[in-house]
């Protein structure tokens, strides 16, 4: 399939998939089952479908109709068989990584990971889970920091902040060759720009909280991967620790993911007017944007990307706390704050004045400053980062 059949493929999925819109009365859009008990009309019959919770809407701690219709779309997007949501990025994260762990097992790390995923790790220490992290992102490397009990190879591609890109092709490789689980987050990309499942990767995790939603009004998650991987993350982290995603939020997934290929393609237009922008400017050192020809992965982007998206990170010759705060103070249309993928434009720095020790032990500039390009003019947006840079 080329990228325009994916792409209009992908529209339908946003568009019409899984909305049954017989069985709702002839709704154009979903209704929201709020209710979180479903009746049965004899024993009998609730005696069976409690023996097949998947298949069965009982209690909205397990299966629920709306929350099943953004399940299947995200599934489709990702081109995997099935999905389930979550309450959040992290819930879904953290169920995944418990479904595929037991003691003694280690995780590999590539490069820089979203921060709660590795706090996360360092918690699973206390029932004998390790892991380790490697920074660089050559295959090579990557298979000699394989140890014995590896059970995972965790991902983000683009990595966290630094914004390297990972060979997925080949990471999928080795780990299937050694029986490795590889998981992937998502986020950045979203599925209409990357579509990790069909370069062999196992498992692919998303904060719906981001692009998928994409109007800072919901918290999500959501694993796609194989049916027999997902039914299992559903009938045990899902249902027992109960981080499920509500009806009333997966309606304003479903709503997100409407217009999803028409905010990714604005996204990807502004960042990479300001990623130029950035570059050009003298008191840039360095901008890590996936999209610029002058990226070191430029070339493995493209052959495993169909597109960019608006989260970015840019390095000021100046790398001291108090310029990065002074940049950021002065910035009008940026608005500060954490988290991305929504309409509105955020800038924001790891640098909190007091960690530099910690950015230095995971390769982060102490002048890195990362903004979300959101859905403004970029005309204005270039305006507001020139003048808080002169
Ligand atoms: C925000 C984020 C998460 C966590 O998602 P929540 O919905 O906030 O729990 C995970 N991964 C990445 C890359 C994120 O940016």
């Amino acid at each position: 399939m080329n990228y325009n059949e994916s792409l209009s493929f992908d529209k339908e999925i946003c568009f019409h998939l899984a909305e049954d819109r017989e069985r709702h009365l002839g709704s154009v859009v979903p209704p929201i089952y709020q209710n979180n008990v479903f009746l049965y009309k004899t024993h009998e019959s609730i005696s069976q479908a409690e023996n097949d919770l998947a298949k069965h809407y009982i209690y909205s701690r397990g299966a629920n109709p709306t929350v099943e219709i953004a399940e299947r779309k995200l599934a489709a997007l990702e081109r995997g068989e099935a999905c389930r949501c979550f309450s959040s990025g992290m819930a879904a994260i953290s169920s995944i990584l418990l479904s595929s762990l037991k003691s003694g097992d280690h995780v590999l790390c590539v490069s820089n990971i979203y921060f709660s995923t590795i706090d996360f790790l360092k918690y699973m220490d206390k029932f004998g889970v390790e892991h380790s992290i490697i920074y660089s992102t050559s295959p090579d490397d990557i298979e000699k920091e394989i140890r014995a009990n590896t059970r995972v190879i965790y991902i983000e591609s683009p990595t966290d902040m630094n914004f390297r890109i990972i060979d997925l092709r080949a990471v999928a490789k080795l780990a299937k060759a050694m029986n490795i689980r590889t998981i992937i987050d998502n986020s950045w990309a979203t599925p209409l720009y990357q579509k990790p499942l069909t370069m062999g990767m196992d498992v692919v995790v998303h904060s719906a909280s981001k692009y998928l939603g994409g109007h800072s009004d919901l918290l999500g998650g959501a694993v796609i991967a194989s049916k027999e991987i997902i039914d299992q993350v559903f009938s045990k982290e899902l249902i027992m620790m109960g981080a499920v995603m509500g009806p009333h939020e997966a309606s304003l997934l479903i709503r997100g993911l409407r217009t999803l290929p028409f905010r990714m393609k604005e996204h990807q237009e502004n960042a990479l007017k300001i990623a130029s922008f950035l570059e050009s400017h003298p008191a840039v050192e360095k901008v890590n944007y996936p999209g610029l020809p002058s990226h070191p992965d430029y070339q493995l982007s493209k052959e495993q990307m169909t597109g960019y998206t608006g989260l970015m990170s840019f390095q000021l010759k100046q790398g001291t706390y108090e310029a990065v705060r002074d940049v950021i103070n002065k910035m009008k249309l940026f608005k500060i704050g954490v988290s991305w993928g929504s309409f509105e434009s955020l800038i924001w720095s790891p640098n909190l004045g007091n960690n530099a020790v910690e950015l230095k032990k995971q390769h982060i500039n102490p002048g890195l400053i990362r903004i979300a390009v959101g859905l403004e003019d970029a005309e204005d947006l270039i305006g507001d980062l020139d003048y808080a840079l002169n």
